[in-house]
């Protein structure tokens, strides 16, 4: 016998069903997911104000459990605005829906080792898009969105891989924060939100 290990690994009394939970947990998923439809309505998709800009969620475990692997919103960037600036391990798709503007990209320098360090160089490299491109922003990417155009708003649909939150890799750091959306801007300022066009936007 090459080794001794049944010696020790035959031993030990603890039981489990982790197997049987398994196949338990796959009907069990399968009966849930068709509960949820296959179609979002632009009622059931919530607005979020973050700190990288004004969001439009489309899928999220939180809206439809049954969209397992992607996580996707529509961003909007107010007229001459900018997102935030942000890294994170997913990559990311955005697929142009209306107006102009440009990224700027930070290839960060990074090392996955026990712990894993990065580096945000000095340069970045700038991509211009409009209306129905596509930019592709690779893994750890530091990256911040710009509308050129000082009249019309900005959006893109922005898609990422769930998978990374998953694997432990789902940090996210905020670098700055997005210009604010007038929305934001009338929410934070008190003084503003009973003025005209804030009380249009509270009720829209
Ligand atoms: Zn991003």
């Amino acid at each position: 016998m090459p080794y001794e290990e049944s010696k020790y690994w035959r031993g030990g009394k603890k039981k489990a069903s982790f197997y049987a939970d398994d196949l338990r947990l796959v009907k069990e998923e399968e009966a849930a997911d068709a509960k949820y439809p296959k179609k979002v309505s632009p009622e059931e998709a919530p607005w979020e104000d973050t700190p990288h800009g004004r969001l439009k969620h489309l899928a999220h475990e939180g809206i439809n459990p049954r969209i397992k692997d992607i996580d996707m919103y529509i961003q909007e960037i107010p007229a001459g605005g900018r997102s935030g600036k942000h890294r994170h391990m997913a990559e990311e798709l955005m697929f142009i829906l209306e107006g102009q503007g440009y990224s700027l990209h930070w290839d960060v320098q990074f090392d996955l080792k026990a712990e894993y360090e990065w580096q945000i160089p000095k340069e970045s490299k700038r991509f211009d898009w409009e209306e129905g491109d596509m930019v592709y922003v690779p893994v750890n990417t530091v990256h911040q969105h710009f509308n050129s155009d000082a009249e019309k708003p900005a959006r893109f649909i922005s898609a990422s891989n769930r998978i990374y939150k998953y694997l432990g890799f789902g940090d996210i750091e905020q670098i700055e924060a997005a210009s604010p959306s007038q929305a934001m801007f009338c929410h934070v300022n008190e003084q503003l939100k009973n003025q005209e066009h804030c009380t249009k936007i509270a009720h829209e």
